[in-house]
């Protein structure tokens, strides 16, 4: 909580900043030093875009050698604008449209091909435009669902991927497409215990090894073993770090870490979670028999997951003064609720804090990933400023969104048509 009272006292939070986030660059940078250590210099280290899309972030992740892992059009855009080379982006998405597709192609991206179909027209293309796609094909390994069924792709259905049990089909497809050279594989985003992530990636790398025996020679060339590295919510959850998944999967992957494959990370979580915090100021505060309620800028337009699914997303929280020192005392069980109208909007449902007033700020933590990237517009509340701390000096990453700003998003583009006669 240091740096949010040492952001505070640098004046980078305005009177009318009701709520901030702030990111630690310095924790972003040692956690994708510790995925660098742990899976080698050679591997590629694709952050997942989805997990936080902001492009100071992404630039400098970039600019620490990281690459992007893109599910989207804009998402290929924010990490080419963030400066990102081609090269190092990896395209995955089930729904990739023949522009998305071409424009991967024209770039040299890499593309995750989700089935057979996407394949056919990923070689039709290319064979228009002359050029060798760079593709691999993402395998469910069909290993199980984690704890989150939301986030857990690797049942024996999923909407993503080809099964592996589709074996036959797999091996043709590589026999069809020579430029085919790669495998992609996801198990999930956190609630994946290490024993489910390391079948999962075991599955498929079983799979690299029969292709290149039924089809001789070195066919698999790329191995893509994407991200859910799950992180710590709790002060109980004791996650694998990326050194402890690295060694599991080298005693069941004996070849991964070879130098045989070019490898591709996709985490997003692991890098992200535990890099920022979100800061409200307590507006009001409320009490019933039984209740205390604390009501907050922050609601469901940042915790989207947390308000519609808690069980499944606990967050830890601090109290501090208006100033930003640590509040002490005993602690209660609070209701931290937030402005939106509907009655599901609590970020975090009994949270235990000392006594609050109005003027204290509230701190959510580990909200690095998949929170602001999940921004709803509900309610059309404005975005708070976001804040960087970086070898102690502080910057504004994006500015608090202005009522003007907001009414421009519903309106949308300038040249928007009007209607017709
Ligand atoms: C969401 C996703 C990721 C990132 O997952 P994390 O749990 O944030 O590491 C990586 N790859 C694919 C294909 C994804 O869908």
């Amino acid at each position: 909580m240091e740096l949010v009272r040492k952001a505070l006292d640098a004046g980078m939070v305005r009177e009318d900043d009701t709520a901030f986030v702030l990111y630690d660059l310095d924790l972003l940078e040692r956690r994708l030093g510790d995925v660098v250590a742990a899976f080698g210099p050679q591997a590629l280290a694709a952050a997942a875009v989805k997990a936080n899309p902001l492009p100071p972030v992404l630039a400098f992740l970039a600019g620490l050698g990281a690459g992007a892992e893109a599910a989207s059009l804009p998402e290929i855009h924010l990490a080419l604008e963030a400066g990102v080379a081609p090269a190092r982006i990896v395209f995955d998405s089930p729904a990739k449209t023949v522009e998305e597709l071409r424009l991967a192609l024209a770039r040299g991206i890499r593309v995750n091909a989700d089935n057979f179909e996407e394949l056919a027209r990923l070689g039709e293309l290319a064979a228009t435009l002359g050029i060798a796609p760079r593709a691999g094909l993402r395998v469910n390994p069909q290993v199980g669902l984690g704890r989150i069924r939301a986030t857990s792709v690797a049942g024996a259905y999923s909407k993503f991927g080809v099964p592996v049990t589709q074996r036959e089909a797999i091996l043709a497809a590589f026999a069809r497409h020579p430029w085919l050279d790669g495998l992609h594989v996801h198990i999930g985003s956190q609630g994946c215990p290490l024993d489910l992530l390391v079948a999962g990636v075991g599955a498929v790398y079983d799979l690299a090894g029969e292709i290149d025996r039924r089809l001789g020679g070195r066919r698999v060339r790329c191995f893509d073993f994407g991200g859910g590295l799950p992180v710590a919510y709790r002060d109980t959850d004791a996650p694998p770090t990326p050194e402890t998944y690295a060694a599991a999967l080298a005693v069941r992957c004996p070849e991964l870490f070879s130098g045989r494959f070019r490898l591709v990370t996709e985490f997003g979580r692991f890098l992200h979670a535990p890099c920022a915090v979100a800061a409200s100021r307590v507006e009001y505060v409320k009490r019933q028999i039984g209740h205390r309620t604390a009501v907050l800028h922050l609601g469901a337009d940042m915790f989207v997951r947390e308000c519609y699914n808690p069980r499944n997303w606990p967050h830890r929280t601090r109290a501090l003064t208006p100033d930003g020192r640590e509040k002490g005392g005993r602690a209660y069980s609070w209701h931290l609720a937030g402005p939106l109208c509907f009655s599901g909007d609590f970020p975090v449902w009994r949270a235990k804090l000392p006594e609050l007033a109005p003027g204290d700020l509230v701190v959510v933590e580990d909200v690095g990933a998949y929170t602001l990237a999940m921004w709803s517009r509900y309610n059309s509340r404005q975005m708070p400023r976001i804040l960087a701390a970086r070898g102690g000096r502080f910057t504004v990453l994006r500015e608090r969104e202005t009522p003007a700003d907001v009414v421009r998003f519903w309106r949308g583009a300038a040249d928007a048509p009007t209607g017709g006669e």
